[in-house]
C-alpha cells in the first residue's frame, strides 16, 4: 500500500515540507544499513490523541544507536516534542504512525564512517491502518515458518533496531507472501522459534503464556512488554522461554504483537489450524485490555500514554 503523504517532516532540528526532506545518495546508511529507527502509533483516546509508549520508544532508539556508536546530536526530551510536534503540525490527531530515524549520513564513506560524526536525524508521521491485513485483528492471520532463520547472536545485535536487520525480515517476509502467507516466523540459529519478520510471537497453551526470551534474537518489543504486563494484570502467568517449533502447531492459541501489527491473531501455521483456527479466547481478552488502553475501559496504570496535545494533562505519575 502506497504511504499517505501529510505535510511536514522534521528533519535536522526544524519541520520541512515533506518532498524537501531529502538526503545526499552517498549518505553512509544507504550504503551500509546504518541507521536506528522507531515505530510509534498515535491513538485517538476520549482524553485526546497519546502516543503509546512514546518516551519508551525513544529510549530504544538512543539505546540502538549506543550499540552501533551512533552519535544523536539531540536530547531525549527534544526528540519526544519533536514527534509531538510532527503529529500536532500535521493534523493527525486522530491517529498516526511516527517515524524517527537516526542515521550515519554524507560525510565519509567505508564500512565504519566516522563514528565522530553526529547523526542525521528525521522524524516523519503519517495515517496507517491495519498492518497485517483487513480483517486480521478479528479472524487472525495465516502464517509460516521461513526458510530463513533469524541473525545469530554474535553477528547482528538483534536488540538494536536498526535498518540493517531489516534485510533479514524481508527475506522472511517476502517468502512468506510469495507463498501466499500474511506473515513469516523465523526460527533463531539454534532452531528455537524468534519471532515475526516485525513482530514478537506468543504461544498458549493449557492457559499460560509463551514467549520467547530477549536472548532468543528478538527485538525487545515494547508491544510485547505491554502484553506481558497486562497478562500479568489478569493473572495469566506468562513463561519466557525457548519455544520449539512444533509447539506451535499443538498450542491452543497464538498471536503476534508489534506496533504496526498492534495484537494480531495467528489463526495457523504452515497450513496447520491453530487450536480452532480462530481468534481464541486468551487472544481476545488480550485484545480487549489492549485496546481498552485506548478507548478508555483498560486503566492505564503505567503512564502508557503520552498526550500529543496537551503535556499538563500527562498521566504519566508525577514525581512528588
Ligand atoms: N520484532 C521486530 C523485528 C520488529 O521490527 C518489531 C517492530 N518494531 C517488533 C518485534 C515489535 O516491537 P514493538 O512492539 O516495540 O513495536
Amino acid at each position: 500500500m502506497p504511504l499517505k503523504t501529510s505535510k511536514y517532516i522534521w528533519h535536522e532540528g526544524k519541520l520541512v515540507p515533506w518532498e524537501q526532506a531529502t538526503v545526499h545518495v552517498l549518505s553512509h546508511a544507504l550504503h551500509y544499513g546504518s541507521s536506528v529507527f522507531e515505530g510509534i502509533r498515535v491513538y485517538k483516546t476520549p482524553t485526546g490523541a497519546m502516543g503509546f509508549r512514546l518516551t519508551d520508544h525513544m529510549r530504544r532508539l538512543y539505546h540502538s544507536a549506543k550499540i552501533y556508536r551512533i552519535k544523536i546530536p539531540f536530547a531525549l526530551d527534544v526528540l519526544v516534542e519533536a514527534c509531538r510536534d510532527v503529529v500536532r503540525e500535521n493534523g493527525l490527531l486522530n491517529g498516526a504512525y511516527i517515524r524517527p530515524i537516526a542515521f550515519r549520513g554524507y560525510g565519509e564513506m567505508g564500512v565504519a564512517g566516522n563514528i565522530d560524526q553526529p547523526a542525521t536525524v528525521s522524524i516523519a508521521a503519517w495515517e496507517w491502518g491495519s498492518y497485517l491485513g483487513e480483517g486480521a485483528l478479528e479472524q487472525g492471520v495465516d502464517v509460516c515458518v521461513s526458510s530463513w532463520q533469524r541473525v545469530a547472536p554474535n553477528t547482528v545485535p538483534a536488540l538494536a533496531k536498526a535498518g540493517g536487520n531489516y534485510l533479514s525480515s524481508a527475506l522472511v517476509t517476502l517468502e512468506a507472501r510469495r507463498l501466499g502467507f500474511a506473515e513469516g516466523l523465523a526460527l533463531n540459529t539454534a532452531g528455537f522459534v524468534s519471532e515475526g519478520a516485525g513482530e514478537n510471537l506468543f504461544v498458549i497453551q493449557n492457559g499460560k503464556i509463551y514467549t520467547p526470551p530477549v536472548a532468543s534474537s528478538i527485538l525487545s518489543g515494547l508491544t510485547r512488554n505491554t502484553v506481558i504486563q497486562l497478562a500479568e494484570q489478569a493473572g495469566i502467568e506468562v513463561l519466557e522461554q525457548n519455544i520449539p517449533r512444533e509447539l506451535l502447531y499443538i498450542a491452543d492459541e497464538v498471536f503476534l504483537t508489534g506496533t504496526a501489527a498492534e495484537l494480531t491473531p495467528v489463526r495457523s501455521v504452515d497450513k496447520i489450524p491453530v487450536g480452532e483456527g480462530k481468534r481464541g479466547p486468551i487472544t481476545e481478552k488480550l485484545q480487549k485490555q489492549f485496546f481498552g488502553l485506548f478507548d478508555g475501559t483498560t486503566a492505564d496504570r503505567w503512564g502508557w500514554l503520552e498526550p500529543i496535545v496537551d503535556q499538563k494533562a500527562r498521566t504519566r505519575p508525577m514525581a512528588v
